[in-house]
């Protein structure tokens, strides 16, 4: 039977909807990380089959979380690897 590829991610229905979720808030990140990458990106429509009510819900609580520090900005691997102190290490030569 051939693979719809549609159906690559389950099924096409929004998860808040489902679970009978008004509203979305930026504290509400049991809510939020439904809607967000590993990498701390805010997933797509097309992939998380979202309505488009609860993302714009859910987009602008991701926003807010982020500018009150609840979740990063971005996920970088650099930074993880950096040496802090290699900033503030006095130059020599
Ligand atoms: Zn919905």
């Amino acid at each position: 039977m051939a693979q719809d590829p549609k159906r690559k991610y389950g099924k096409k229905r929004c998860k808040y909807c489902e679970m009978k979720v008004d509203y979305i808030g930026y504290k509400d990140l049991e809510l939020i990380k439904y809607s967000l990458s590993e990498r701390y990106k805010i997933m797509p429509r097309r992939l998380t089959g979202t309505c488009k009510k609860h993302q714009d819900m859910v987009t602008k609580a991701i926003k807010r979380a982020r500018q009150v520090a609840l979740i990063p900005y971005v996920v970088d691997r650099k930074r993880v690897i950096e040496n802090p102190f290699d900033a503030i290490k006095p130059l020599k030569g």
